[in-house]
């Protein structure tokens, strides 16, 4: 019914998570309408992707080696947020209720499979960096509390305080969708954990 070009860019955007068919329909009708500039700033700006790779240092994500994040000599270098992926930062950073630097775990653990998780890193980074308190900001699901469990016990070596985000946040939640509020005051009411 479309042109071939046009068809497989519908296929592309209803690949992605939440977009159905008839949005992705909606969505190339769109970009067909704009003008070539403004194609060509899209075309660069999804081109420009494969530049992003994880901080060497936190895993979170960054055109350079080092996330700004990291390189940023005004955060507090004694505490640590441990968060399931990159985007759950996002949130965290906006409450601007945290001045620590982070750690991302790269998901959480599947049927205790916890050799894809970034992990050993993390004992290294608690062994050379002055970190002396941890705030586990997994998500408030089933898989994020076994991985927070997870955590403990890996961390329970080393002398150094641990808490985890509590109160605020509903059970089954994610962090990445939580507001501003919710996350200052979570990160406020953290608990000994
Ligand atoms: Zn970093």
């Amino acid at each position: 019914m479309y042109p071939k070009s046009f068809q497989k860019l519908i296929e592309q955007f209803s690949s992605l998570p939440g977009i159905g068919p008839k949005m992705a329909e909606r969505l190339v009708l769109s970009l067909f309408k704009k003008d070539q500039d403004k194609l060509d700033t899209f075309a660069q700006a999804l081109t420009n992707l494969h530049d992003i790779k994880p901080c060497a240092k936190c895993f979170n994500i960054t055109q350079d080696n080092l996330c700004t994040i990291c390189t940023n000599t005004t955060r507090n270098r004694s505490k640590l947020c441990i968060v399931e992926e990159p985007l759950d930062i996002i949130p965290l950073e906006r409450s601007r209720a945290f001045d620590g630097l982070y750690h991302v775990l790269g998901g959480t653990i599947k049927k205790r499979d916890s050799s894809k998780l970034t992990t050993d890193k993390l004992l290294q980074r608690i062994e050379t960096e002055p970190i002396t308190e941890i705030i586990i900001a997994t998500n408030f699901t089933t898989e994020g509390d076994m991985t927070a469990m997870h955590l403990k016990q890996k961390l329970a070596p080393f002398k150094i305080k641990i808490s985890r985000l509590v109160r605020g946040l509903a059970t089954g939640s994610d962090i990445e969708y939580a507001d501003d509020m919710t996350i200052r005051s979570a990160l406020t009411n953290r608990e000994t954990f």
